[in-house]
């Protein structure tokens, strides 16, 4: 334990430190101090990414405007403000959550809830008979743009190939 040999050190007597415990003391503050920023540094990372809420935050708790769909206690459905197809809606889940990579099994209901909200919402708007995509983007490669999960409903229009090759 190196923070308790640096302890032990500094609880000598002046007169009895020898250079070399000097040198190991500063030594050892400089290294424990660089790993502190390092954490520091870390935490702060992870906790932007995982905390800072997004514009659909606001639009859960209604305090911008949307036009939504459809609402309960797990999950909110709004339509898409850039709208690719005829329908583009958005299913997001109440609770933040900023990609799928951060589902666990908790998450289990919510994504359930959305699927079904999803078809539910299909059928509402008329394209269930001609079908329709899902689609949640995640991260970087996913070319994710609001970090808070997010499945696009889109139709009402033939959606294309999947994927440009
Ligand atoms: P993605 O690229 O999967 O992260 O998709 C983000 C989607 O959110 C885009 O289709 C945007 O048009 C949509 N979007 C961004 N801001 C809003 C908003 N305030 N209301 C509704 N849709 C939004």
């Amino acid at each position: 334990m190196p923070w308790l040999k640096t302890a032990i050190i500094v609880q000598q007597p002046q007169s009895r430190l020898r250079a070399s415990n000097v040198y190991s003391i500063q030594t050892e503050y400089a290294r424990l101090q660089l790993i502190g920023v390092a954490l520091l540094q870390l935490s702060e990372k992870k906790d932007k990414h995982v905390l800072e809420e997004t514009v659909f935050s606001k639009i859960i708790r209604k305090e911008i405007p949307s036009d939504m769909l459809y609402q309960d206690d797990l999950v909110t459905a709004f339509r898409d403000i850039n709208p690719a197809r005829p329908t583009h809606i958005l299913i997001v889940p109440n609770v933040h959550i900023p990609t799928a990579c951060e589902f666990s099994d908790e998450h289990e209901p919510i994504l359930g809830r959305m699927l079904r909200v999803a078809s539910k919402l299909a059928d509402q708007e008329g394209i269930s008979a001609d079908g329709y995509r899902l689609i949640i983007n995640c991260g970087e490669h996913g070319r994710q743009e609001v970090m808070h999960v997010h499945m696009h409903l889109l139709g009402g229009a033939d959606v294309g190939p999947m994927l440009v090759r």
